[in-house]
């Protein structure tokens, strides 16, 4: 299965994404995770992407469309793969069509989660991340069993630089200038389900299931 998680910053991509990575053994590829990994074994890629990432900007196109084009070639996305956080851009889109064809597979579907303003606010400022893991927890929504420590792995929670609300109030702006046109990109290619984000996470977690015609 190929999957595409769709969505401003907050609506729980992530989230659902590692759900499902359980739940159909295929790998969640995380471009912000991919890239929050080069910043802190401070590698060329980390270096070239921190200040874009802190000024919560986006990482330009050709570095991220290099890193999955090759994350894509892996063995263990043979199955399948959910991209959470890529595409960001047409031009992202367009990319990962090429990759797509070059390596003889398709899109199953793009799932759109929707979620208000002022509600992206209030889960970013709470969003608790693993150090290790990256996965995210919330200080009211989702806590984790043990305060500050993963449930699943048992790392350190650490609140992102970019989850500040000025960084988080300028990632809104962008999502809707660069990414929210591939709603209907993908609405044209007739593999758009937009989902109502704003439902506890199990919800959500049923009517993604339901959309990929396995609830
Ligand atoms: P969120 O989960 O809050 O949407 P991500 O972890 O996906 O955030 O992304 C964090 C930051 O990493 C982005 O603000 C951007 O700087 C960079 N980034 C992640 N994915 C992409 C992408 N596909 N294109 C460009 N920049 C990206
Ligand atoms: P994204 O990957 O789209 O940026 P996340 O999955 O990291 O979003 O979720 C952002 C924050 O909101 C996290 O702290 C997460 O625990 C919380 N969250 C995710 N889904 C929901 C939901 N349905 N209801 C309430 N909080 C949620
Ligand atoms: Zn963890």
């Amino acid at each position: 299965m190929q999957l595409i998680l769709l969505g401003p910053p907050g609506a729980g991509k992530g989230t659902q994404a590692k759900m499902l990575t359980e739940r159909f053994g295929i790998p969640q590829i995380a471009t912000g995770d991919i890239l929050r990994g080069a910043v802190q074994a401070g590698t060329d890629l980390g270096r070239q992407a921190k200040a874009f990432m802190d000024a919560g900007a986006l990482v330009p196109d050709e570095v991220v469309i290099g890193i999955v084009k090759e994350r894509l070639q892996e063995d263990d996305c043979r199955n399948g793969f959910i991209l959470d956080g890529f595409p960001r851009t047409v031009a992202q889109a367009d990319a990962l069509q090429g990759t797509l064809m070059t390596l003889g597979r398709q899109l199953d579907r793009v799932i759109s989660l929707t979620v208000d303003a002022d509600e992206l606010v209030e889960r970013l400022t709470g969003r608790r991340t693993c150090r290790q893991c990256g996965r995210g927890f919330h200080v009211k929504f989702d806590q984790p069993r043990v305060a500050d420590q993963c449930d699943v792995c048992g790392g350190e929670l650490y609140q992102r630089n970019d989850d500040r609300e000025d960084t988080i109030r300028k990632r809104l702006g962008v999502y809707d200038q660069q990414t929210s046109p591939l709603i209907e990109y993908y609405q044209r290619g007739g593999l758009l389900t937009e989902l109502n984000g704003m439902q506890p996470i199990s919800a959500v977690q049923e009517q993604v299931l339901v959309a990929l015609q396995a609830g």
